[in-house]
């Protein structure tokens, strides 16, 4: 059947779609509605067709499904903040695994016996969770000062200083902002003119220590009479920052580069379970701590540290998940783009007393192939964490190269997760575990840790394409690197082992040599031999790694 705009049809909503949107079928027709969800039966009117499927609009809930719910907020609807509001939290937490599960299968290729998933990990009260808010400040068409949040897919604020995700304390805030704009005739940005003051007003509250940050945007340098609205800002309990951040630029990225300090300090701290965090109004610091505690702390279950490996968090941000780490393992190395966030990561291990958390500026695609060409460097364990887009290949095939036991994958896309994994698997790395930790109930998004293990490498399922003559293929035809070597002895025994002597016995056991250890010139001059314990101990290394029977 084949329908036009404005048609209206009645449909039972049998799925949901990756931004929340009901799905259902009529005739062979598919509609996308939003705001409907799944088990109810609906009444559309289709605003957007194609041959085959429509976009409609939710015009009636002829039979609600037996998920649905009271969205707790009023403007839960228009905002386009939350898009679940409507289904209850339990089946939020379904969709969630449902969404997970089957990007995998679809874009990765896995089957579902090969997903080896538990539950999504969901909050006891999923509100109220959010630790920074950003409200945009406008005027409405009567010309008063309105704030809230955008309308899903546009521009316009819905005037709403109570958002049900936030703190109470952003209420309080907003409105000594918005009496004081209105008392002394502060003016509100208006995006179409580039005009006017007061852009944003971005709070960030620390759910354990209590202290509130305030952070005003505005298209200037100052506010008028601003020592007065300090004045009042700072009554406000928890107070610990007050800071004007400059943007003079016509765009809609919320913050410019500049921040000045008003009053107080120009950073707030909380913890993420022992450890404490300064956390700045440009940093990149998870929103939900709650959850955050949970997510990293599957992150270190997953990266089975016993106090000796050697760890790198690649898109390791202000250090959080590094330094969560460092309490369990040897050495822990964060790379990040960002080189405030890596001034920052290194300020939080200083604070904390970390003293086996070393931090590199720069992208991760160039650092770790650097240090691996040039330095041999290792690794036990490989966490990533990389933004929505995922991991660029090279950085994929260098940790293939490094061949670490344990890579743990933290997404919060699960479609590039599905397309990394894929790759990995392809190259002899199996996926032992996926956990899905709901960051952001209420709405679509979810975070997803996944645990990669080295399996038994068998040469015929690595692809072709992985060719011989630009790869280090150690780690899979002749079995581990001398870095994996000396790691593993270093590991199990205490000992160290130089090249030489992983050469010697290497040698001695009928093994293929590198060229550089060819000492066959040198054999009667004082080449020092390696001493029997330490052999015992490359060899128990070489029938780990398989090279020997
Ligand atoms: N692991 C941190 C941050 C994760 S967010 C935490 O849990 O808090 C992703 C981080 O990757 C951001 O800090 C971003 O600045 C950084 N990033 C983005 N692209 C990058 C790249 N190509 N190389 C390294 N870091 C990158």
């Amino acid at each position: 059947m084949e329908f036009k705009k404005n048609d209206l049809l009645t449909v039972t909503i049998e799925d949901m779609g990756h931004d929340g949107e009901g799905i259902g079928k009529y005739e062979g027709y598919t509609a996308f509605v939003k705001d409907a969800v799944i088990g109810d039966t609906v009444r559309v009117k289709l605003m957007k067709t194609r041959k085959n499927y429509g976009y409609g609009r939710l015009m009636e809930v002829l039979a609600p499904s037996p998920d649905r719910v009271e969205p707790p907020c009023a403007f839960a609807r228009p905002c386009g903040g939350c898009q679940l509001q409507a289904l209850s939290y339990e089946k939020q937490l379904e969709y969630k695994a449902r969404k997970i599960r089957n990007n995998l299968k679809r874009i990765g290729g896995f089957s579902d016996a090969e997903i080896p998933m538990e539950p999504v990990i969901g909050m006891k009260h999923p509100l109220g969770y959010r630790n920074k808010a950003q409200f945009p400040v406008g005027t409405d068409r009567e010309g008063h000062l309105v704030t809230g949040f955008y309308a899903g897919r546009t521009h316009s604020i819905i005037p709403n200083r109570k958002c049900l995700l936030g703190v109470p304390v952003n209420e309080t805030i907003l409105d000594t902002v918005l009496d004081f704009m209105e008392e002394y005739g502060v003016t509100a940005y208006q995006e179409d003119t580039g005009r006017g003051l007061v852009r944003h007003v971005l709070i960030r509250y620390g759910f354990r220590t209590g202290e509130v940050m305030v952070c005003l945007v505005v298209n200037g340098t100052k506010i008028p009479r601003q020592e007065e609205l300090v004045r009042r800002l700072a009554q406000i309990e928890g107070m610990t920052s007050i800071t004007l951040n400059v943007n003079r630029e016509r765009t809609n990225v919320i913050l410019g580069k500049e921040i000045r300090v008003l009053w107080g300090q120009g950073y707030i701290t909380d913890f993420i379970g022992e450890i404490r965090y300064q956390i700045s109004p440009l940093s990149f610091f998870q929103v939900n701590p709650v959850q955050t505690e949970k997510l990293y702390g599957k992150a270190l279950e997953f990266a089975g540290l016993t106090g000796n490996e050697t760890v790198w968090d690649l898109y390791c941000g202000i250090g959080t998940i590094s330094l969560f780490l460092a309490q369990k393992a040897g050495k822990v190395y964060g790379v990040e783009i960002v080189p405030d966030a890596i001034a920052d990561a290194r300020k939080n291990a200083e604070i904390n007393g970390i003293g086996n958390a070393e931090f590199f500026v720069g992208r991760a695609e160039d650092v770790l192939p650097e240090k691996y060409a040039r330095e041999g460097i290792h690794a036990d364990v490989i966490v990533v964490d990389p933004p929505r887009k995922g991991c660029e290949e090279s950085v994929l095939d260098t940790m293939v190269k490094m061949g670490p036991e344990r890579i743990v994958y933290v997404s919060c896309d699960s479609a590039t997760l599905a397309r990394d994994l894929k790759y990995l698997r392809e190259r002899g790395y199996e996926v032992k575990k996926v956990q899905g930790v709901d960051m952001f109930p209420e709405t679509v998004h979810v975070e997803t840790v996944v645990l990669l293990s080295k399996g038994e490498i068998d040469s015929k399922k690595v692809r072709v394409e992985f060719s011989l003559e630009e790869m280090d293929m150690s780690g899979f035809q002749k079995g581990a690197t001398y870095e994996q070597i000396k790691a593993y002895v270093l590991k199990h025994t205490g000992l160290k082992v130089s090249s030489l002597y992983i050469s010697q016995v290497k040698r001695k056991c009928g093994l293929d040599v590198g060229q550089n250890y060819n000492l066959s010139k040198k054999e009667d001059a004082k080449v020092p031999q390696c001493p029997p314990e330490k052999e015992a101990a490359i060899m128990d290394a070489l029938k780990h790694f398989q090279m020997l029977e």
